[in-house]
Parts: C-alpha cells; structure tokens; sequence
C-alpha cells in the first residue's frame, strides 16, 4: 500500500512548519492588501482628470501611462507604451515646437511647471493640457534619466477662462468691443502705426436723433437699432479693423494700414447700409441714420487722443450740417 502524504501538515505542526506557515499566511494578507492598494491608486489615477506619465528619456520610452491618458487622448495606451510618438502626433501643429522646447527645460530646470499646450483628440476635439513635468529624483544617482509628469485636462479651464475675457471686452447688446476694450486696442494700434509710419483711420459713429426712436418705439426697439447698427459695422468692416460701442449711441472704428481715401469708401459704405435699414413697430416702418466724422494719422499725432478730439469734432459738424453725413477732421 502507497504511503500518501498527508494533504495538510498534521496537527499540531511541528514548530519550523508553523512558522512557515505564518509567514505564508501573511504574505498572502500583504498580497491581498497590496493588489487592494493597486485597485485603490488605480481608480483615483482614473478618476482624475490628469494623465500620469513616465519617460525614459535616453530610450525615448514611456515607461508608464495612467489610465486617464486612453479618456482625454482617446487613444490606446499600449500604443503609446509601444512608440512615444504617439503623444507627440496627438500635439496641436502650432503647439508641438513649444510643447517640445519646454520639455526640454526639465533637463536644464529640474522641474518644468507652466506647460501648457493643446492636442488634438482622437474624436477630432481640441484639448487643453497643463502637463507638468520633473526629472525623477531616485533616478539622479542611476545612470537612467527618468522624467516623470502629469498631464491635467484645463479644458474647461481656458473656455471659463475664455468665457470671462469675451465678458469682459464685450457689450452685451450689441456684442460688440465696449469702450475699454476698444480703447485699450485702438492704442496699441496707433502705436504701432506710429513706429511703422504706416497709416491709420479713426472713425466716430453716432446716431441721428435717436431720442426720438426711443420716445416714439420704445426703448426696447431702440435697443434693436443698436443691435443692428452693430451688424452692420462688423459687415463692412476689414479683417483687422477694429470696431466698439464707445457710448449710449456712439461707435468708433479703427482702421489699421488703411489710407485715407480707402477709409472714406469703408464709411460711405457704413452710411448705405444703415440707410438701407427698415425697422418696424406695430406696422409702423421706419428708418435711421447716422452722422460720421472720420480722420487719419499724421506725423504731428503723439496720441491716439488727437485723432479721437478731431474725428469727435467732424461728427459734431456733420451734425450741425443737418446729419447723415461723413465729416472728414
Ligand atoms: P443727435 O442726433 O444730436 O445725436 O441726437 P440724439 O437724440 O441721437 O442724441 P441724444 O444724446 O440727445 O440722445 C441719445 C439717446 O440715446 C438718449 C439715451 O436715452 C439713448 N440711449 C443711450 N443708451 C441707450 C441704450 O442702451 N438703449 C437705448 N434704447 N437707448 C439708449
Ligand atoms: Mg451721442
Ligand atoms: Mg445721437
């Protein structure tokens, strides 16, 4: 008859065996709560809106990707683990140098912080990222330079923060520039035609008796005039031309690199399409004009102040010439 061994050592066991045994029991118990670990890290890295990442950056490897890069790429990480390429090719085209400079920086820094740059996602949306990066400490003393990083989505981020500066620059009835943000752009382009010595135009846009549309429609259709006074702007308006709502119901403009004569087409042009405009209110139809005073750079201009006091001075002549017309100051 075979000797079978005992299934289980019999008991009690003998003292080497029981410990043995513990010791087993106990790496199974670390086992058990090293993979609970892992679960855990691995749903907080997914759970986040940021990508983790690690290079090699002798091999050009990614040693590792955490799971969020398959979400906000839309692209699969064993691809990437397989050829470091594949973030490069997901880079916005006009990002990718930057993207690529300030990576570089960590070797010289340390620590890269301020990234940030846009990729293209794998469903064709654009992305924001503020991909952080550091040269692995552990790694300074290896021969292996190892450069680790976190990539957060800021998406939403720059549309909030896009959002703000559409608020801030923007009137709300007219969604055109309001005066500030006008103003602070039609300075930087008058100083840029006076250091080029390129020509520039300012016009001012005010609309004739408007008081009386007010008293007789309404405000609320007062408001419409304005809306569409605004439209008309931005439709003869060039690529480059600057365009606000400076006043209650004054706009100006500013034509950058824009002769004269050309300026004056540009107005003549505004001036039509205004008159073209038909409003009605309860079936009473009615138009609306506008007095324009327009005027160009010269050498004898320190600031932009001097083209507004003279185009401000033309308007006031068109008005006193019986309005609907362009004054040129
Ligand atoms: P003029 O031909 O000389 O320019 O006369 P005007 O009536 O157009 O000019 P005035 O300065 O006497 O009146 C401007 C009016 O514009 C007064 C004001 O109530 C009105 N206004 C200012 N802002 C707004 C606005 O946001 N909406 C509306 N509906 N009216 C406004
Ligand atoms: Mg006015
Ligand atoms: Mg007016």
């Amino acid at each position: 008859m075979v000797k079978k061994n005992p299934p289980f050592p019999s008991y009690p066991p003998p003292p080497d065996t029981a410990q043995t045994l513990l010791a087993l029991m106990h790496a199974q118990g670390e086992v058990a709560r090293l993979s609970e670990r892992e679960q855990l890290f691995s749903s907080l890295l997914d759970s986040v809106n940021a990508v983790l990442w690690a290079f090699d950056w002798e091999t050009r490897q990614v040693l590792y990707v955490s799971p969020a890069y398959e979400r906000i790429f839309g692209r699969s990480a064993a691809l990437l683990l397989a050829d470091a390429n594949e973030w490069r090719d997901s880079i916005y085209p006009d990002d990718l140098d930057y993207a690529e400079r300030s990576l570089a920086d960590v070797l010289i820094k340390g620590a890269v912080e301020d990234r940030e740059y846009r990729i293209i996602a794998a469903d064709g949306q654009i992305r924001w990222l503020s991909d952080k990066c550091f040269i692995n400490q552990q790694a300074d003393n290896g021969q292996r330079l190892i450069v680790v990083g976190i990539a957060e989505d800021i998406t939403d981020k720059k549309q909030l923060e896009g959002e703000l500066q559409r608020l801030a620059t923007t009137d709300v009835l007219t969604q055109s520039s309001n005066r500030r943000h006008f103003f602070e752009c039609a300075h930087q382009a008058f100083e840029k035609a006076r250091l080029e010595q390129t020509p520039l135009a300012f016009l001012l846009l005010d609309i004739d008796d408007f008081k009386r549309i007010n008293d007789t429609y309404g405000h609320q259709e007062g408001d419409h005039v304005l809306q569409r006074i605004a439209d008309s702007g931005r439709a003869v308006l060039r690529r480059g031309d600057l365009f606000g709502r400076i006043g209650g119901e004054e706009f100006a403009a500013v034509f950058p690199g824009c002769p004269p004569e050309m300026a004056m087409q540009v107005a003549e042009r505004l001036q039509r399409e205004i008159q073209r405009l038909s409003f009605s209110h309860e079936e009473q139809v009615f138009g609306v004009t506008v007095s324009q005073g327009l005027t160009a750079i010269n050498d004898q201009d320190e600031v932009l102040d001097s083209l507004f006091a003279r185009a401000d001075a033309a308007m006031y002549q068109a008005k006193r010439q019986g309005k609907n017309q362009i004054v040129r100051g």
